[in-house]
């Protein structure tokens, strides 16, 4: 039997978690496997184009366990009532080739998007970061903000949207965390100036200008989440030229992040080297830092060891999605056998020297 992670089992174990804690958690294995990259068998994902979006798979093994996650991100569904990005992932035995766990990744993906922020926010961010602009108030801004507001100590999240009910929404669901002063600003420029941190993870399938270099100051961190794929970006390239650029993995980020609008020679340094401590996070107070996230596999396969460890055991189902037989060469035999019509064996079995 394969372990089922749906929806519902996702919902039971957040009741019996803290969101912070669940980003936490997640934070910390994303960062083992970040600091054993070199174990891992890795490639940009295979993504699927179309007009409206794009439909993406997530592969990779360390040798031991696969996994893949199946991500779509169609950014003018939520006008059709349905989500932007939804998603779910296998994880397998690399020893037999069996999946072990079948599991919904929309949620979880939400949570590791989050936790990847935070982590790289704590090596780029100046260490006295308490304020962060949020742009872009859609599914993904709650577990931004929870994250930056746990992980980092950020205490003033100024938020701002197109749409303001996503903006409002976004208020109503943080009224649950005291500690966070949320203040809504009338345009991106309002919001970020003075900000530490600056956050996009806004939707448009277009090379968008969400940043100019002009609202950019010294010492900022930019965490820059929503442009994930060829022709959708959110940042003014000025901004890349004078920064510390840091990216999940190379070859996939220069077809999919910001760094898509940079020349192939421009210098970037990969996550891992950051957290592994051979390359610099932030050098200066006054150094602007970007986080130019698109998303890795590496990611999603800490989120499939975090299903695993902690809600494999106690929220799940099983699913009959694998043959389970007593002989595995007799495939035909399993039922295949009853729903043929019966005939004379005579019939079939003529000796071959007849
Ligand atoms: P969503 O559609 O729920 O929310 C996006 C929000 O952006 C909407 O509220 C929309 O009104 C707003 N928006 C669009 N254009 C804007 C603009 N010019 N200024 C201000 N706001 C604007 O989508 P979501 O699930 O929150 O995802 C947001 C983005 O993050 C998507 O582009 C998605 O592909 C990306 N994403 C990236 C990762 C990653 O790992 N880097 C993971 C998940 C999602």
């Amino acid at each position: 039997m394969v372990s089922f992670i749906g929806t519902q089992e996702m919902q039971n174990h957040l009741k019996k978690v803290r969101l912070e804690d669940a980003i936490a958690r997640m934070a910390d294995m994303i960062r083992e496997d970040y600091l054993r990259w070199s174990q891992f068998d890795k490639c940009a994902r295979v993504a699927a184009h179309s007009a409206v979006g794009v439909i993406e798979l997530m592969p990779i093994s360390d040798g031991q366990k696969y996994t893949f996650k199946y991500v779509n991100g169609h950014p003018k569904n939520t006008q059709a009532g349905l989500l932007t990005v939804t998603a779910f992932g296998v994880l397998a035995d690399v020893q037999t080739g069996y999946p072990r766990l079948l599991s919904e990744l929309t949620l979880t993906t939400a949570i590791r998007t989050a936790a990847t922020s935070a982590l790289a926010a704590r090596y780029l961010a100046r260490k006295n970061s308490r304020s962060m602009a949020l742009i872009g108030n859609g599914a993904q801004s709650e577990f931004q903000a929870i994250a930056f507001h746990s992980m980092l100590g950020i205490q003033e999240l100024r938020v701002y949207d197109v749409d303001p009910a996503a903006s409002e929404k976004l208020i109503r669901n943080l009224r649950a965390y005291p500690g966070l002063r949320v203040i809504r600003a009338d345009s991106i420029a309002a919001a970020v100036k003075g900000a530490d941190i600056v956050t996009t993870v806004t939707a448009d399938k277009t090379n968008a200008t969400i940043l100019t270099a002009d609202m950019v100051e010294p010492g900022m961190h930019i965490n820059a989440v929503g442009g994930d794929c060829p022709g959708k970006t959110e940042l003014d390239a000025a901004i890349l030229h004078r920064a510390n650029v840091v990216v999940e993995f190379e070859p996939q980020s220069r077809i999919e992040g910001e760094l898509q609008q940079m020349p192939a020679d421009f210098a970037v340094t990969e996550l891992w080297q950051v957290l592994a401590g051979s390359a610099a996070g932030r050098q200066d107070e006054r150094q602007v830092t970007v986080f130019d996230s698109v998303g890795f596999a590496l990611e999603d396969f800490s989120a499939m060891r975090y299903l695993e460890k902690y809600v494999m055991q106690q929220d799940t189902r099983l699913l009959d999605l694998i043959p389970e037989m007593m002989n595995p060469k007799d495939l035909y035999g399993m039922g295949v056998a009853a729903a043929t019509p019966a005939r004379a064996s005579a019939e079939y079995a003529v000796p071959i020297n007849a």
